[in-house]
């Protein structure tokens, strides 16, 4: 059994995800300790217990200490098998990161493959359904892998209840992608999202962030307040940057008391260091897309400083998969290069 040590590098829930995608995928039994060891309340908590029932699901294995709680985890697949999946968390914890657990397992089956989770859509700190759908999924079929998204329900803090679905096609060979600079710019699109809240909210977080980038003379298409149905009070403010056939989705959440402006102004300066650093990938699909690119043996891409988050899944992805991965500051303007190779 490979032995992961949770507590690594960022410590947090990607550790897991990631040691049980490649668990499935290079058929290598696992045994982690100190599961999300750095985080506040460690151990399996409801996004991380189904994500290791739903890997289980997926690869008839064997999972022993899959309870919540639990710190220890010992992991022995058998063969990713496609099927129609359901899953439910139970909580808001995020359904993109559920799938995004699964989807390296259904990419490798040899039939296609439906999924659809039930909780969070739209959760701080983890992929918002839009990024997963117009920023993963494009990236994704550059390599080859192909998959069809769609939002069901919006799913917000506390309950969830949201619930997005996915068709996976198989996909027996990554091809390496070469990220280099961003396509051909296309106009940016904005979108309020608001459950159970007034819409005024929602309509001044528009105002807020057209204002920032009239000021700045820069190319703005269309703003669109949604007003949506979820089990609970929610607010998300997303700005889509399209460029070529990739696109930047940014996201930023409401808070009680927070105001429109405050979070026109971090969407905003999230905006401007990508577009100042020219860069075609953001710093989130930098971390996403080290696992396929990984499969497909090698590849590269021009991003934004690597997170911690980004250097510890490399570090664990190299321990499964015969690569090495680099990171170079690639300029003066804040772009870093990420290359993965081969290694002898
Ligand atoms: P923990 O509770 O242990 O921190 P977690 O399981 O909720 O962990 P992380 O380990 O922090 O999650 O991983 C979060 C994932 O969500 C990362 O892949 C990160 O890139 C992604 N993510 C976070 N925020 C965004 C965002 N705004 N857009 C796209 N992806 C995001």
């Amino acid at each position: 059994m490979l032995r992961i040590d949770g507590t690594e590098g960022e410590g947090g829930g990607q550790v897991l995800r990631t040691a049980l995608a490649l668990s499935i995928v290079t058929s290598t039994p696992i045994h982690i300790e100190g599961i999300r060891g750095k985080r506040k309340k460690p151990g399996l908590q409801r996004q991380h217990l189904t994500c290791v029932q739903a890997a289980a699901t997926v690869s008839e294995a064997e999972a022993l200490g899959s309870s919540l709680g639990s710190l220890e985890l010992k992991f022995t697949p058998r063969k990713a098998r496609a099927g129609n999946y359901r899953f439910s968390i139970g909580s808001a914890g995020s359904a993109t990161l559920v799938l995004q657990t699964i989807l390296p397992a259904l990419f490798a089956a040899d039939a296609p493959s439906t999924v659809q989770v039930t909780g969070g859509t739209h959760n701080p700190m983890a992929p918002p359904f839009d990024f997963v759908q117009q920023a993963f999924a494009p990236a994704l079929l550059r390599m080859g892998a192909r998959m069809e998204l769609q939002l069901l329900r919006h799913g917000f803090m506390p309950s969830g209840g949201g619930s997005i679905a996915a068709k996976v096609e198989p996909c027996p060979r990554y091809q390496p992608i070469e990220l280099m600079a961003r396509g051909e710019a296309k106009p940016w699109r904005a979108r309020a999202i608001v459950s159970k809240l007034p819409d005024d909210l929602g309509a001044r977080q528009l105002d807020a962030l057209l204002d920032r980038f009239e000021r700045r003379r820069l190319k703005f298409d269309a703003t669109k307040l949604e007003r949506v149905e979820a089990d609970d009070a929610g607010n998300a403010l997303l700005l889509e940057l399209p460029h070529g056939d990739l696109c930047d989705v940014l996201c930023a959440f409401g808070e009680r008391g927070m105001r429109p402006e405050h979070l026109a102004d971090r969407i905003a300066t999230e905006a401007m260091i990508l577009a100042a650093a020219g860069v075609p990938v953001g710093p989130h699909l930098a971390d996403q897309l080290l696992l396929p690119m990984a499969l497909a043996g090698s590849g590269t891409f021009r991003t934004v400083e690597p997170t911690l988050h980004c250097t510890t899944n490399a570090r664990l992805i190299e321990r499964f998969l015969p690569v090495a991965f680099t990171f170079a500051k690639d300029d003066d303007k804040g772009a870093y290069r990420v290359t993965c190779s081969p290694r002898s």
